[in-house]
């Protein structure tokens, strides 16, 4: 039996990977709500790779007092817009915050983002997740990044309903919707979260 640990509190999530993952055998699953006293994770690294990896070593600190083997999941994503160099990137989650002085809401960080690109004729963005794996996994240590992309463009105004964060300007290649025209399974089928996750459990197979 394997133990991994997503290090997030974050149920959809959890849900979400535990399904990417449900064709490895012999696993358990478990998430930051089953690691009592856990100390926040400040996500300062200036790269999504950094946080991912800084998040995925000091849960992993954690998680081997419990666990005797142990591997920990850590993911951060970022909306990268070509026009705006690659911003809000990192600060996805927190791009109004400046203008705002607190926690933006994701309405939001859209309307900041659909003024910054105002009048500017490139729109091309990507979303970009990164998930970090720290532990041990049949019995070798192993420090890993995979990634996924969703490659698309920023419309000038919000369409679709479903999804979150900046879904319902992220105008999909792939798709030709919004991701907030999406169903789930649609969305999890072409996004950048779904393809990081297949990149996973295609390490965790071969490794
Ligand atoms: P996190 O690293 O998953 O917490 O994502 C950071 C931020 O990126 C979120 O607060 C959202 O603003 C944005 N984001 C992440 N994933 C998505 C997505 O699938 N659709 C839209 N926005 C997203």
């Amino acid at each position: 039996m394997s133990v991994i640990v997503l290090a997030t509190h974050n149920r959809d999530k959890v849900k979400e990977i535990a399904h990417a993952l449900n064709q490895l055998s012999n696993i358990q699953i478990y998430s930051l709500d089953d690691l009592p006293d856990l100390p926040e994770v400040i996500e300062d690294a200036p790269t999504l790779e950094g946080n991912a990896l800084k998040k995925a070593r000091e849960i992993y600190r954690y998680a081997q007092a419990k666990f005797e083997h142990v591997l920990v999941l850590a993911d951060d994503t970022g909306l990268e817009v070509d026009a705006l160099n690659g911003a809000p990137g990192v600060y996805s989650a927190r791009y109004a915050e400046s203008e705002l002085g607190r926690k933006p809401t994701y309405s939001e960080n859209v309307e900041k983002l659909l003024r910054d690109l105002s009048g500017k004729a490139n729109r091309a963005a990507r979303f970009r997740t990164v998930i970090a794996l720290v532990g041990t996994w049949n019995g070798s240590f192993l420090e890993k990044t995979v990634e996924g992309v969703a490659e698309g463009e920023i419309l000038t105004e919000p369409c679709g309903t479903g999804g979150f964060g900046y879904d319902p300007v992220f105008f999909s290649t792939d798709a030709q919707k919004t991701f907030a025209e999406l169903s789930l399974d649609e969305k999890n089928a072409l996004s950048h979260r779904g393809r990081a996750l297949r990149a996973v459990s295609d390490l965790l197979t071969k490794a």
